[in-house]
């Protein structure tokens, strides 16, 4: 079998934070390949309309805008393969990746793998998700839900983030955790607590989304833990917020991330690893942000640095 080619730039991940940085390389002539996984597109596919992308004063579909990305990457000479990568040797130049039985090698590397909404996995919430009623993002679909009763699903900052947030828009805010104590920052608690729109449901866990046979949420069948007693919380949408599972598993280590699993950059920066020529991009090296845009970013400043690097190194 013969040796495989080095290629300059593998970026890994077709969300905003891959495609931008595809874009850019491929602008400047770096011949990049983007390593596609299970979700081509990434998150914003399973949203109806982004509304808070700019650029777009009448919002965008966010399954047409990641065409968009893509097409905007293929223009300028981007090449898409399927492959997951499940395993890298980063202490090699040129940097090894592993997909199944296939072996890449680059010269340098954009890891922008993402992150995925941890699900609760009742009855419903698959059938109901993505512009039926179930969704994880609160700053994409919650401004849907004007007037209407919601439920947040989740105790921890993003629970409670999600909850305040969706204050702007719902009548009434159900904060439904399976503890009579939330996990968030006291700050985050406190002013969840002092929030006239929310009410909590203490001890509590989902048992089923209803409304699978309209195609729309009407209720969030729930379950007092302590007492047994189920009830159906009258709600139009139902938003899971019990925390991401960032896609890192393959690349660490060698790569550092933090104790949620998220890469961890070096150096003060954003998207510099620990690795030289390795960075990262999007949701799989931020918990903080987490939106399109700012993964377009990272995208844009890690392609950056990685030009600058191959300038550097390349001899
Ligand atoms: P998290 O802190 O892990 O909280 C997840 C919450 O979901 C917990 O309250 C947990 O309950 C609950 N949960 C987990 N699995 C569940 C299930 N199957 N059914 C019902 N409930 C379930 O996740 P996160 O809120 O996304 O936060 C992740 C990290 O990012 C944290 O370090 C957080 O501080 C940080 N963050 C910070 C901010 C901010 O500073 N503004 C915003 C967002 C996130 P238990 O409490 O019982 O475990």
């Amino acid at each position: 079998m013969s040796n495989p080619s080095i290629e300059n730039v593998v970026i890994i991940g077709t969300g905003c934070a891959g495609l931008t940085a595809a874009i850019y390389t491929a602008r400047a002539n770096l011949n990049p390949l983007v390593l596609e996984g299970p979700l081509p597109g990434g998150q914003l596919t399973t949203t109806s309309e982004v509304e808070n992308f700019p650029g777009f004063p009448e919002g965008v579909d966010g399954f047409q805008l990641m065409q968009n990305l893509r097409e905007q990457a293929t223009k300028f000479g981007t090449r898409f393969e399927q492959a997951l990568v499940d395993s890298v040797n980063f202490s090699v130049l040129p940097r090894k990746l592993v997909a199944g039985e296939r072996t890449i090698l680059a010269k340098a590397v954009i890891v922008a793998t993402g992150a995925s909404p941890r699900m609760t996995g009742i009855p419903g919430e698959k059938d109901l998700y993505g512009g039926k009623g179930v969704t994880t993002c609160a700053t994409c679909d919650g401004a849907f839900y004007k007037k209407m009763d919601v439920a947040v699903i989740g105790g921890g900052d993003s629970a409670a983030e999600e909850a305040l947030f969706l204050t702007r828009f719902a009548s009434k805010v159900y904060l439904v955790h399976r503890r009579d104590t939330l996990r968030a920052s006291k700050i985050m608690a406190g002013r969840v607590a002092a929030h006239e729109k929310i009410q909590c449901v203490w001890d509590s866990v989902p048992v089923a989304v209803e409304g699978v046979a309209q195609g729309a949420v009407s209720g969030l069948k729930i379950k007092q833990v302590k007492t047994g007693a189920e009830s159906v919380l009258p709600v139009k949408g139902v938003f899971v917020a019990i925390g991401h599972v960032p896609n890192t598993k393959a690349f660490a280590p060698p790569l550092e991330v933090d104790e949620n699993g998220y890469f961890k950059p070096v150096n003060g920066s954003q998207i510099q690893t620990n690795v030289a020529g390795v960075y990262v991009a999007g949701d799989c090296a931020d918990h903080v942000y987490r939106q399109a845009v700012t993964a377009a970013g990272m995208g844009c400043a890690a392609a950056i640095e990685a030009e600058r690097w191959l300038a550097e190194h390349s001899g």
